[in-house]
């Protein structure tokens, strides 16, 4: 089995700009995660919204910024073991072995973890059909805009995500909103947006009402919904239903590697260097906890990097810490050799 000198666990903004710079150490290094691709909650949740805090980007579309961080890292041949959910560690002659939630163990000289806010899966609303018509008209994110075209869409939600795709999809969608409170969670400002929407006929906003049923044959046909204070049953016809009840996270196996915690959910870095309390394991992004902490991208990448020079020098024990200016380097840098 090929070992490599780091392992990052979390393929997010953290775990791709930690391996990045794994790479321009020329160590080699596997990405392990859940999600069928790399972006972390990036591409899970949010891939067609802007950020407006990457420095040096005025604003970048979240699957820009993913895809950007991919390109970046490419030219060191990162190993990408998605689609596997680290579960085990266990210290062997000086290596890490992670196995993982597919049964495979995958060996390694330095482990940084940049886990997220964990595994995470959307909140189901739990009615019937929901399960039968998932991935058939039953969607808990919005990846592309134009899957939704010309279509009936029921969103169903009251927070950020709920609100902010009632506004993204009006113009190209035949949208109604349920959601079971009067009052949203969402910004107050995205809030007044979609109120003045539903007062210029653009969208529907339904309140108090919760989905009962999705029904359809091969695909999504119709949903019952139902007005929670007088109960009574609306059928509606329908393309699509996007439940956008925000997520479940937990941290799960990793939260039993003996590593010190901050809560149940993350993981405390005992200084500057972002190593944990395991001697060989460090943690970037918003897993990692430490006094002052913000959890955004940006820090993420500030973290991820000093992570990843400490866990090369782990590694590598000959290494230097300080990477030195990446503008000294070659135009091309060169992959490490696998070993
Ligand atoms: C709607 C929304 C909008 C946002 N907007 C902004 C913004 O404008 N600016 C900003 O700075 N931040 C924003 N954020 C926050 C930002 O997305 C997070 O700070 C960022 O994603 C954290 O990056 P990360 O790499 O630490 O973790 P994540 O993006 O959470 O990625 C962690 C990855 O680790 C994986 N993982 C978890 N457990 C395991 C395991 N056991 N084995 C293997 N892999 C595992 C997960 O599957 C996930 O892919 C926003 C968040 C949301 C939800």
């Amino acid at each position: 089995m090929l070992r490599t000198d780091v392992t990052v666990i979390g393929a997010g903004p953290a775990g791709l700009f930690a391996a990045f710079y794994v790479g321009m150490r020329d160590l080699t290094v596997r990405i392990l995660d859940p999600l069928p691709e790399p972006g972390g909650q990036l591409m899970a949740l949010y891939p067609e919204k802007y950020i407006y805090d990457i420095a040096g980007f005025p604003k970048i579309l979240a699957k820009d910024l993913v895809n950007n961080l991919v390109e970046q890292l490419e030219p060191f041949k990162p190993v990408y073991t998605l689609g596997e959910r680290a579960e085990k560690l266990e210290e062997v002659d000086g290596d890490f072995h992670i196995t993982t939630s597919s049964g495979n163990t995958y060996v390694t000289g330095a482990v940084i973890i940049a886990a997220g806010v964990g595994a995470f899966e959307p909140r189901k609303v739990g009615c019937a059909g929901e399960a039968e018509f998932t991935g058939r008209g039953v969607y808990y994110a919005v990846k592309s805009k134009a899957e939704f075209a010309g279509k009936r869409v029921l969103i169903v939600g009251g927070g950020d995500s709920a609100a902010d795709w009632t506004l993204g999809l009006k113009d190209i969608a035949d949208v109604t909103l349920i959601h079971r409170r009067e009052q949203f969670r969402a910004h107050a400002a995205t809030v007044n947006q979609m109120i003045a929407a539903a007062e210029a006929d653009e969208v529907r906003i339904l309140t108090p009402y919760e989905l009962k049923e999705v029904r359809g044959d091969e695909r999504v046909r119709e949903v019952v919904i139902f007005n929670n204070a007088t109960k009574e049953e609306t059928v509606m016809g329908v393309d699509a239903v996007v439940i956008l009840a925000g997520y479940l996270s937990k941290l799960g196996p990793l939260a039993t590697w003996g590593l010190e915690m901050e809560g149940n959910k993350k993981i405390k870095v005992l200084d500057g260097t972002m190593r944990t309390s395991r001697p060989g394991i460090f943690a970037c992004g918003d897993v990692a906890s430490y006094a002052g902490k913000l959890p955004l991208i940006c820090l993420g990448f500030g973290e991820a990097s000093i992570a990843a020079n400490y866990a090369a020098a782990y590694a590598h024990p000959e290494l230097k810490v300080n990477p030195g200016h990446s503008s000294e380097r070659d135009e091309s840098p060169t992959p490490a050799p696998a070993h």
